[in-house]
């Protein structure tokens, strides 16, 4: 039997008097690319804040590693099996790029710093910035501070990643290394949600392709058939202003 990594079953969320998810469905199978693709303010962030615990849905049930997020008393156990990367890479200034991976390491979940070092070196070694590890944020480039961030959410040892737009504030010289970084853990069998507008990213490393219109997934597919052969006029209209 194959069991999700992730489930979402009609999942609501409104903000005041407007609702962004209109019972949303979805469900992500260990090591599954899952790149979610739409027009800004369709819901893609909501659902991975939902999805990664930082969000609270109003219904449905969404189970994520066999927790399940919708009971409030235990959606807490997600952290630590779940690692987010955003658009803004909020690393520490005062802190080297090894003293940002460990941080959570060694206040969250409490390890004895020597342990931290070794693994948010492992983590840094992942995203190809080892030697780097003693550079303050300011002496990185944008890319290197994002890969840096990135290695701060593989620390945990996280089971799945969710990345929202994690290239769009980087110069586009800059967005191959981190796209790069992203390509070669969904070689390894990480279980990945992303949002992004790199479309060549979505049609070469997603197994799946999820259109969100209005709070609604309008379509999904093989990148094979919703880049090639869109069923949706809705999906036909995005593809045409974004490719
Ligand atoms: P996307 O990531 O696809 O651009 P979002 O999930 O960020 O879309 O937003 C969906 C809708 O929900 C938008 O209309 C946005 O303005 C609204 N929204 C998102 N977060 C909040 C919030 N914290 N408070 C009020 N409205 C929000
Ligand atoms: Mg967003």
């Amino acid at each position: 039997m194959n069991k999700s990594a992730i489930s979402l079953s009609r999942i609501t969320k409104s903000f005041g008097s407007t609702q962004v998810l209109k019972e949303i469905s979805l469900d992500v199978m260990p090591g599954e690319v899952l790149v979610l693709i739409g027009a800004s303010g369709s819901g893609k962030s909501t659902v991975l804040r939902i999805m990664s615990g930082l969000e609270h849905a109003d219904g449905g049930e969404i189970w994520v590693n066999d927790v399940p997020l919708h009971d409030s008393k235990r959606s807490r156990e997600i952290c630590g099996h779940v690692g987010m990367v955003f658009q803004q890479f909020n690393l520490f200034p005062h802190k080297t790029a090894l003293g940002n991976v460990t941080l959570a390491l060694i206040k969250a979940q409490k390890m004895p710093e020597s342990e931290a070092n070794k693994r948010g070196m492992a983590a840094l070694e992942r995203v190809g910035l080892a030697e780097r590890a003693n550079h303050y944020p300011a002496q990185l480039s944008g890319g290197q501070q994002q890969r840096v961030a990135i290695a701060r959410a593989l620390a945990v040892e996280p089971k799945i990643m969710f990345f929202d737009e994690a290239t769009s504030a980087l110069d586009p010289e800059l967005v191959g290394e981190v796209m790069e970084v992203m390509r070669s853990l969904a070689r390894d069998g990480m279980t990945m949600v992303v949002v992004t507008h790199e479309m060549g990213f979505a049609r070469k490393t997603a197994d799946r392709v999820v259109f969100m219109d209005q709070g609604i997934i309008a379509e999904q597919g093989s990148p094979e058939q919703l880049f090639v052969n869109p069923q949706n006029p809705r999906t036909q209209q995005f593809l045409s202003r974004v490719l």
